[in-house]
């Protein structure tokens, strides 16, 4: 399917990107080939949106499991993000990217706060504005931080980079014989639970007619593939044509 021509895109990359081969934890050399993907995307003229998870370092439901509050489990879900959105944001800078943070729990010696109007002039004025800490509750996750700021930014699509190279029938990793999607609707992914993204994010997308566009990030150079149309990827959309 082409995608609809795109000024602006909110990114979604999941924290267990940052990891590169490690187990655990932030690759620097990683992040930094990350972000030469995703200023590849900015230089083809894109305003930019990004959110990146917090799974490489710490996830709610993770330490709920082993008996800590939930809640509290998930604020320390929220900070790890933010030490995310910092490294990416060095590396962007790195590499002559101007970003700014802005972060949905307040840390004003770090980063910005979440201002809907000032991210609005960072994109005008060509900076990459970096969402960190989700929606800044807890008992959400940062896919629907993604798509809560993809609504908020008028973003044209919602793209989203995980180690998986679209939407399956089954789990490709399980069963030699799963189907990749090309297009899929948000209803099929409702009511299969099929693995894009967690349900609030992809109603919120499905309210707001935003397409999620599932892709590897770990396939050099894919971003802007993805983005010309000439990469792999699944489509969730309610739109066929
Ligand atoms: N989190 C949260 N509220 C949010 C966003 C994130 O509580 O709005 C917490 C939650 O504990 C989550 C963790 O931050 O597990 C890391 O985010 P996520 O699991 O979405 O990261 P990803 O899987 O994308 O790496």
């Amino acid at each position: 399917m082409t995608l609809p021509k795109m000024n602006r895109v909110l990114l979604k990359l999941s924290g267990e990107v940052l990891m590169g081969d490690q187990q655990f934890g932030i690759d620097p050399a990683f992040v930094l080939e990350l972000a030469k993907e995703v200023k590849a995307a900015k230089d083809t003229g894109l305003e930019i949106c990004l959110v990146i998870g917090g799974g490489n370092i710490f996830r709610g439901m993770a330490g709920a499991a082993q008996g800590m509050d939930r809640a509290q489990a998930d604020y320390m879900g929220m900070l790890a993000t933010v030490m995310n959105a910092l490294a990416m944001q060095s590396a962007l800078e790195q590499l002559g990217v101007q970003t700014r943070v802005q972060s949905a729990v307040q840390m004003d010696q770090v980063c910005e706060p979440v201002i809907r109007r000032r991210a609005e002039r960072h994109l005008e004025k060509g900076r990459i504005v970096i969402f960190a800490a989700g929606v800044g509750a807890p008992y959400f996750t940062t896919d629907s931080g993604a798509a809560l700021r993809a609504a908020e930014m008028n973003c044209d699509a919602l793209l989203k980079g995980t180690s998986v190279d679209g939407v399956y029938d089954s789990d490709p990793k399980k069963n030699k014989d799963a189907k990749r999607y090309e297009t899929v609707s948000y209803g099929k992914v409702l009511a299969d639970d099929l693995k894009v993204m967690d349900a609030s994010a992809v109603a919120l997308c499905r309210d707001n007619d935003i397409p999620i566009v599932v892709f590897s990030i770990r396939e050099k150079g894919n971003v802007a593939k993805v983005l010309s149309g000439k990469g792999v990827q699944t489509v969730v959309t309610d739109h066929t044509a």
